[in-house]
């Protein structure tokens, strides 16, 4: 059954004359983000949206007084609009709309762009639902301090209601319209990081005439997670900061904008208060427990767009579909983890080496998941027993070299490393997919199974040896981890608070430090890629682009 068409506010239609896909971001997915030009904006609008003045009636005389009214909403189910007018003047028998603009005079013939002159004329068709004469309306641009006049053409009219038509066509579809290619607009869109235009291009073979790929998000993040491990600590809300408290011990306060994920580790409390702002600001709350157990996310409300949920369960469900997927995460895991011994041994290893490769050219040929988790597991089973190797040769080898991967609990000091470096993992890309409105609890590799992130964990797989082994590979070879922080018994291996904090600073290091992207060739942060790798597979879902490869390094 077709839905109908929806009602557009009037921004909406500004955007899809900007971008088709922007459009869709915004209106079915929802998405959000600020760039520099959207705060502007906002603070611009502030000024104005405080007063709501309803419509004043249509002059009677021309002759009447001017009359000025603000904020005015209007509506229209025949046009399909509904907007809010910033500044209506009515003068000499005209309605005249006026929308104020954050920036300054475009140097264009025209004086302004086509959405801008779209958005008014969609006001004008408003008010002349309303019963006003509306011939031309004003753009204010607030940083030149000038008006430019849009007199409403019947070309404009006329552009401006195919627009309307088209977009409230695109609304009804579940999945977004291709990027624009090589386009200048893509550099100033503030959903340039959620649509990856190029990125999204060159993977659907859609490429444009210039070859290099553009960087269109931050390389690397200014707000990062906040730890807060401090046993018995409390969290809450101070203003437009965070507040960690102790008894009546003050232990920090961390202004909002600096933090990207709240993560607790054991027993700390969060008030009320405190959850609500993040959760409407969008910040994760991770829950780890003291023994390195990665317990979930409090996250707010996020996306509502189901369809690409849709789209993962239909893939999940498809057992060639799920096996294809499934083999690329261990393909990427195994190829990176011979990479990391390859590279870092000071040891012989041709023959585990050559034996790592003939697994890893079997994966292809595994014909169902059960067959492939077989394979991977060979794999790792070669990879841990020389692990070791990679330990700088001294007391890092001595004290630490481990001979197998073990966990629940884990038995040596490497192992128990390990298991906080994959919780820690976890919970990077479980934010990361939650972002993405996909759910991290339904994977392909893995298996749903109660409390086990299952997409979360199937992403991670290629980032295991890039991020976490490296990091405790990191902590232990450049001696900020000892054998005195663990706490070794017969029933397992314990990490101390020193360790613990040694090994999140080696995380996050790892998380932070700048690469050029394997497959895009530019500069950003392995934060950065875990996160393109979860907006990737969810185009890959979506069928936005045909197969998911994981990240692999030489
Ligand atoms: S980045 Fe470019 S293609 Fe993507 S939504 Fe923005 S303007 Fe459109």
């Amino acid at each position: 059954m077709n839905e109908p068409a929806p009602i557009l506010p009037v921004r909406m239609v500004n955007e899809y004359a900007y971008c088709p896909r922007l459009f869709h971001l915004m209106f079915v997915g929802e998405r959000w983000e600020d760039n520099d030009y959207t705060i502007h904006g906002r603070s611009v609008h502030s000024r104005i949206d405080g007063e709501n003045d309803p419509l004043p009636p249509p002059p009677a005389d021309p002759d009447d007084p001017p009359v000025i009214a603000r904020s005015v909403s209007l509506g229209s189910e025949t046009l399909g609009l509904s907007g809010k007018i910033d500044l209506l003047e009515l003068e000499a028998g005209q309605a005249v709309p006026v929308d104020t603009k954050r920036g300054n005079v475009p140097p264009t013939p025209q004086r302004c762009y086509e959405p801008e002159r779209v958005q008014l004329m969609c006001q004008g068709l408003l008010l002349r639902e309303h019963g006003h004469a509306s011939d031309s309306g004003m753009l204010y641009f607030a940083a030149s301090r000038r008006r430019v006049r849009v007199d409403f053409t019947p070309e404009l009219e006329a552009r401006t209601l195919h627009l309307i038509s088209e977009a409230r066509a695109v609304a009804n579809n579940t999945h977004p319209p291709p990027p624009l290619t090589d386009s200048p607009k893509c550099v100033g869109c503030s959903l340039a990081g959620v649509c990856l235009p190029d990125e999204t291009n060159l993977l659907s073979g859609r490429q444009g005439e210039t070859p290099d790929i553009r960087r269109l998000y931050p390389a690397r993040d200014d707000a990062l997670p906040l730890y807060v491990q401090e046993q018995g600590a409390r969290v809450g809300k101070s203003g437009e900061a965070l507040s960690v408290e102790k008894g009546r011990a003050k232990l920090g306060m961390f202004p909002l904008k600096d933090v990207s994920q709240l993560v607790l580790c054991g027993n700390i409390s969060v008030s009320a208060q405190c959850l609500h702002l993040l959760c409407q600001r969008g910040i994760p709350v991770v829950h780890l427990s003291m023994g390195h157990w990665f317990y979930g996310v409090t996250a707010g409300i996020g996306l509502r767009n189901a369809y690409d949920r849709a789209a993962q369960f239909a893939a999940a469900a498809d057992d060639g579909r799920r096996l294809t997927l499934a083999r690329a995460f261990v393909r990427a895991k195994a190829l990176n983890q011979r990479t990391l011994l390859r590279r870092n041994t000071t040891s012989d290893i041709d023959a585990p080496l050559a034996d790592m490769r003939r697994l890893i050219a079997q994966i292809d040929t595994c014909a169902d998941v059960d067959q492939l988790m077989g394979v991977e597991g060979s794999i790792a089973s070669l990879y841990f027993a020389n692990f070791g190797t990679m330990l700088a040769e001294g007391p890092a080898r001595e004290n630490f070299s481990p001979t197998s991967r073990n966990r629940r609990p884990p038995k040596d000091p490497v192992n128990a490393m390990l298991s906080f470096a994959y919780a820690l993992l976890a919970k990077e890309t479980t934010v990361a997919l939650l972002a993405e409105g996909l759910d991290p609890f339904w994977g392909f590799l893995h298996r749903p199974r109660h409390g086990r992130p299952a997409l979360a964990l199937d992403l991670m797989e290629e980032f295991r040896p890039l991020v976490a082994d490296s990091s405790v590979l990191s902590a232990i070879n450049t001696g900020m981890v000892a054998l005195p922080d663990f706490v070794i018994s017969p029933a397992g291996c314990a990490m101390n608070d020193s360790a613990r904090k040694a090994l999140i600073r080696a995380y996050e290091l790892r998380l932070d430090q700048m690469i050029t992207h394997p497959v895009f060739d530019y500069r950003c942060s392995w934060r950065s890629v875990i996160r393109v790798q979860a907006k990737l597979l969810a185009k890959v879902l979506r069928g936005e682009i045909p197969s998911y490869s994981g990240i692999t390094t030489r």
